[in-house]
């Protein structure tokens, strides 16, 4: 394949920071958006909006393979790692998180603990991204530990976290597990049937359903006050007041199932072309190198540092590929990124580091124009800045 999947000949590499909505879910999303109903009524509008929200619930739930009843709809990844946080935390105690989470976690964390800094503990990660299991165990002893927050897969680097050993260390101190699944959910296969998470948080955008859509898995049983960010009518069980998004949780629910059925093939097909992308950019341009442990990694990203060459530099060479410097959630912040940061990256490493990311809908069209438009621009760049190659 030729073409390229963003518009105006764009390669888009930005799946991390949203993907393109799958046209299953787009469909399903529209045909919601041409009725009428409040999921809440009892009228067969209102039935029939629940029937496309109950089903999106099952098609979420059979994604992570937990019940449909352990799912709550919330406005997306953030809400539901504020709400899991803030539930786990309302009896008071530790928080336990690691320095390389996304500020939906850190911020929340830190709001939680700021009146007892003492009360946060942040586990560090080795320089390849990874989280240490001696770490946790250490931080778990000094007791009164609430809740263990560790995400399973970094948005920047893509490194993932082997959660189950971690869960059980959690547990084993009395303490409840959260997992900020957001990159990791609808690329690669979960089962929390086998993984003993209580919390886990997703969101539609990252896997081809609308933007402004997430979820909140709750594990039936635990005992969890749940604090409501928003207050009302008392939607979700109590968990999410406010009439339901209902176009955009069945599309969510779309886009769960069609990522479900594809992942066997698009997570192998995507690996690949990352692959590609990555070896042809270190073969051609030498001198750099990729962030994270490169054989625990989701399947499309790369974080590739271009020594000496700034990536806002670079990126403004290719306008016509779309990658991003650290994540898009800080871009226009002047920080460097705090997970380059973590891993014992300098600031100038930081500052030269692109993230590709790719998905279901990339083509070899994406990869080769990425390919040759990265070559041209840090070419450029080290030109200009007489950087010796
Ligand atoms: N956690 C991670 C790891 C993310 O990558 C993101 C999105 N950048 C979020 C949380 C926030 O998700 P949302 O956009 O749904 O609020």
């Amino acid at each position: 394949m030729t073409e390229r999947t963003g518009s105006s000949g764009l390669a888009y590499l930005d799946y991390n920071a949203t993907a393109p909505m799958r046209p299953q879910a787009r469909e399903v999303t529209l045909a919601a958006m041409q009725t009428v109903g409040n999921a809440s009524s009892t009228h067969r509008s209102g039935r029939d909006a629940a029937q496309r929200v109950d089903e999106a619930r099952r098609q979420v739930a059979d994604l992570l393979n937990c019940s449909p009843g352990e799912i709550v709809f919330t406005s997306g990844a953030t809400e539901a790692n504020n709400l899991a946080l803030r539930a786990a935390h309302s009896a008071g105690g530790t928080v336990i998180t690691s320095m390389v989470e996304h500020p939906a976690v850190l911020e929340t964390a830190k709001n939680l603990t700021v009146n007892a800094p003492n009360a946060l503990r942040m586990l560090s990660v080795d320089a390849d991204g990874l989280v240490d299991l001696e770490g946790l165990h250490a931080a778990l002893s000094a007791g009164d530990v609430a809740i263990v927050s560790l995400m399973a897969a970094n948005n920047e680097t893509g490194v993932l976290t082997d959660l189950a050993p971690l869960t059980e260390a959690a547990h084993r101190a009395g303490a409840l597990f959260h997992t900020d699944a957001t990159q990791l959910v609808g690329r690669l296969p979960i089962d929390l049937a086998e993984l003993d998470v209580d919390l886990l948080s997703l969101s539609a955008h990252k896997f081809g359903g609308p933007q402004g859509v997430g979820s909140l898995f709750a594990r039936r049983g635990i005992s969890l006050p749940y604090h409501p960010l928003i207050f009302g009518g008392g939607q979700e069980r109590g968990w999410r007041a406010g009439t339901l998004n209902v176009a955009g949780i069945a599309g969510a629910g779309a886009a769960a199932a069609a990522a479900h059925r594809g992942m066997a093939e698009e997570s192998l097909r995507v690996t690949r072309l990352r692959d590609l992308l990555e070896s042809a950019l270190v073969e051609e341009l030498g001198d750099c190198r990729i962030n994270g442990a490169l054989d625990y990694r989701l399947p499309g990203v790369t974080s590739i540092t271009f020594h000496g060459v700034p990536a806002d530099a670079v990126l403004a060479a290719m306008p016509d590929v779309a990658a991003s410097e650290g994540s898009a959630c800080s871009s226009g912040a002047p920080s460097p990124s705090h997970v380059l940061l973590a891993m014992g990256r300098s600031r100038e490493e930081a500052d030269s580091t692109v993230r590709f990311s790719l998905g279901y809908a990339s083509t070899r069209g994406d990869v080769d124009q990425a390919i040759a438009s990265t070559i041209r621009a840090v070419r450029q760049v080290r030109t200009t800045l007489a950087i010796p190659i």
